[in-house]
C-alpha cells in the first residue's frame, strides 16, 4: 500500500509517502513557515535531487494541497494520480486515555481529539487541522491516527497517578500520559528482533534522546513507566525544557520575578534545559565541543547524563532487572560521548560497553556492549513514520477484509 504519513505542527507539515510492502520511502519533505511570510517546501523524491520551493502558504490545507501537487508533479513527483494514495496516517500527539492503539479516524474520534486539546493546546489543534485538510483533499481515503501517548497506556496506576488530590485526576485528567510512544514502541521491538529474543521475555530501557528526551521502561513488550508526564516537560533535562524539579520552584520564581503563568511557561519550555544551564546552546553538538573548555557546557552535559543514569537505575528497579538499554533519536543515535558517559560507572548493573565499537556507531543499528555484557547496549535509529505507515496499512487492510 502507498501511505501518506503526515505530521502537522503549528507552522509546519512533515510528510513521507511510504510503500509499505517494501517499507520504502518514495518521497519525503516538509512545509515550513505555514501562515508566515516566505513559506518553504523542501521535497525529496527517491532517486531525485532535493528541491526547495518558496511561496505564500496560508494554512495547513494549502500546505497539504502543495504537498499533493508536488507528489503528482512530472519532474519531482512519484505519483500519476492521487488515487494511488491508499490511506493517510497522522501523527497525533495526545490521545488522552481514550486511545491505547492507533485508530481509524471517524467523526467520533475527531470529537474525542477535540476534547484532548485541553491537554495538548500546542500540538493537537494543528494535528486536527492536518486531519481536516487531508479529509477535504482526499475524500473517501481512509485516515488513521497514531498517538504519541498510546504505547504508555499500559502503565500501572501507581506509575501514572501524581501525589495530588485524586479528584484532580477524575475532574481534569491530571496524570502521567508519557510521549514519544511510537518511538519507544518501535525501538523496543527492534531491540528484541536484533537480540533474536521474544519481546515478551525482555526488560528493555529505551532512551529517546533528541531535542525532547524521554526514557521508558518496557517490560515484556509493554510500557510500565516513562519519564515524560502530563506534558512533555517532565523528566529529562532537554534542549530547552527543564524536566524534573521541585514544583514549589515555579511558585517561588513567579513571585520573585513577577512572571505571569504564560511567561513562566515560556521560561520552563523554551529557556531552560541544556540551553538555560549552559547559556550557550540547546544543541548537544555545541555542548560536546565546549565540554572541556566551558564550565557551564560541562555542567549542562553532566546534568543531562546524570539524569539518564538515575532513570536507568529507577527503571531497572521498577522492572526487577534490565536486559537491554537502547539509545535512539538525534543524540542517542549520534553521540558516542553521551552513550559512553551514561554507561560509565553503572557496571554494577551488568553493563559493559564496547568503547571502540561505540565510537564507530552513528545512525545505524548496532549492539555496542561487550560480548560478555549481561545487559546489552544498543543503538537503534528511530523511525516513527514507518510505524505510522505500517499501523495505517494494517488498519486499512482489516477494514477492507471486514467489508468483504
Ligand atoms: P527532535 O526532538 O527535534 O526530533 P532530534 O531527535 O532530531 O530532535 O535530535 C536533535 C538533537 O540531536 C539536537 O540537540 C542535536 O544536538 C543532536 N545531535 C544531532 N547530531 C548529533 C551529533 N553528531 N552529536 C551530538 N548530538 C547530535
Amino acid at each position: 500500500m502507498k501511505i501518506l504519513v503526515l505530521n502537522a505542527g503549528s507552522s509546519s507539515v512533515k510528510y513521507q509517502l511510504i510503500e509499505t510492502e517494501g517499507k520504502e520511502v518514495l518521497a519525503k519533505g516538509v512545509v515550513e513557515r505555514i501562515g508566515l511570510s516566505g513559506a518553504v517546501l523542501t521535497h525529496k523524491a527517491r532517486n531525485k535531487r532535493e528541491i526547495k520551493l518558496t511561496g505564500e502558504i496560508l494554512d495547513h490545507k494549502v500546505a497539504i494541497e502543495y504537498v499533493l501537487s508536488i507528489l503528482l508533479s512530472p519532474n519531482h513527483g512519484v505519483l500519476k494520480d492521487k488515487r494511488e494514495i491508499d490511506a493517510v496516517g497522522h501523527r497525533v500527539v495526545h490521545g488522552g486515555e481514550a486511545f491505547s492503539d492507533s485508530v481509524l479516524i471517524t467523526d467520533e474520534v475527531i470529537q474525542e481529539l477535540t476534547r484532548c486539546i485541553d491537554f495538548a493546546p500546542l500540538h493537537n489543534p494543528p494535528n486536527l487541522k492536518g486531519i481536516a485538510a487531508a479529509k477535504a483533499l482526499l475524500p473517501g481515503v481512509p485516515q488513521v491516527g497514531v498517538f504519541d501517548t498510546a504505547f504508555h497506556q499500559t502503565m500501572p496506576d501507581y506509575a501514572y497517578i501524581y501525589g495530588i488530590p485524586y479528584v484532580l485526576y477524575k475532574r481534569h485528567g491530571i496524570r502521567r500520559y508519557g510521549f514519544h510512544g511510537t518511538s519507544h514502541r518501535y525501538v523496543s521491538k527492534r531491540t528484541a528482533e536484533i537480540l533474536g529474543k521474544p519481546i515478551e521475555e525482555l526488560k528493555i530501557i529505551t532512551c529517546h534522546l533528541g531535542n525532547g528526551s524521554s526514557l521508558a521502561a518496557v517490560k515484556y513488550g509493554k510500557s510500565v513507566d516513562t519519564s515524560m508526564g502530563f506534558t512533555p516537560l517532565e523528566g529529562m533535562l532537554m534542549g530547552t525544557r527543564c524536566g524534573d524539579m521541585d514544583p514549589a520552584i515555579v511558585l517561588h520564581v513567579m513571585a520573585k520575578e513577577e512572571l505571569t503563568p504564560s511567561e513562566m511557561n515560556t521560561m520552563l519550555n523554551k529557556h531552560s534545559g541544556v540551553l538555560g544551564v549552559s547559556g550557550l546552546s540547546s544543541d548537544m553538538r555545541e555542548i560536546e565541543e565546549n565540554y572541556h573548555t566551558n564550565e557551564r557546557a560541562r555542567l549542562a552535559m553532566d546534568i543531562f547524563v546524570y539524569r539518564i543514569k538515575k532513570y536507568i537505575g529507577a527503571y531497572a528497579a521498577a522492572m526487577n532487572g534490565v536486559d537491554a538499554i537502547t539509545f535512539t533519536a538525534g543524540i542517542g543515535e549520534n553521540s558516542d560521548m553521551v552513550r559512553e558517559m551514561v554507561c560509565r560507572d553503572i557496571e554494577f548493573l551488568g553493563v559493559k560497553l564496547n568503547r571502540e565499537k561505540n565510537k564507530q556507531v552513528r545512525k545505524q543499528e548496532a549492539i555496542i556492549s561487550q560480548d560478555d555484557s549481561r545487559v546489552k547496549v544498543l543503538v537503534v535509529p528511530t523511525n516513527e513514520e514507518l510505524v505510522i505507515a505500517m499501523d495505517t496499512a494494517t488498519i486499512v487492510a482489516n477494514l477492507v477484509q471486514s467489508k468483504a
